[in-house]
């Protein structure tokens, strides 16, 4: 099953390391067409080099607070009835990428400048905050929510 809703489901439900390395670059090339060609300098003509940079991070882990994205899809996905929490269930399951400096350029998703953010940091980090360093006692705090929460998961059961 290679087609996107496919993929999709395997990562909400299952996560991004039950893909196979096929359906990790599907993923990855989908991602560049919906979004990446469209807001960046370095990869608006270079799908292959965005694929690389993405399928380059090893380690799924939010670039602010640490959390992994396993726990984060989990957490996602045990609320997956609420759709206040998830944007009607699109946002959450997977890391997204983000800009550090959103004024580097008209098209700032480029590198050195793009790195994957839990949603939860994305979406405090907006777009009025330009550096991680100045984000981090927002995301510290995160970091904390996160612990909070994956506790409680882990308490009540996955
Ligand atoms: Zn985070």
């Amino acid at each position: 099953m290679n087609n996107i809703n496919a993929i999709n489901n395997i990562i909400k439900e299952h996560g991004w390391e039950y893909l196979t390395d096929e359906q990790k670059i599907i993923k990855a090339k989908d991602i560049w067409y919906r979004k990446i060609r469209k807001v960046s300098d370095d990869f608006e003509n270079d799908r292959d080099g965005f694929v690389e940079w993405y399928l380059s991070h090893k380690k799924r882990v939010c670039h602010c607070c640490g959390v992994s994205e396993d726990d984060v899809r989990r957490y996602f996905y045990n609320n997956k009835d609420n759709k206040k929490i998830t944007r009607n269930g699109k946002r959450g399951y997977m890391l997204e990428i983000d800009k550090e400096n959103n004024f580097i350029s008209e098209k700032p998703y480029n590198k050195g400048n793009m790195f994957l953010l839990c949603y939860v940091c994305n979406n405090a980090k907006s777009n009025f905050i330009n550096n991680y360093d100045d984000f981090k006692p927002i995301s510290d705090g995160i970091k904390v929510f996160w612990d909070k929460e994956l506790k409680k998961q882990n308490t009540y059961g996955r």
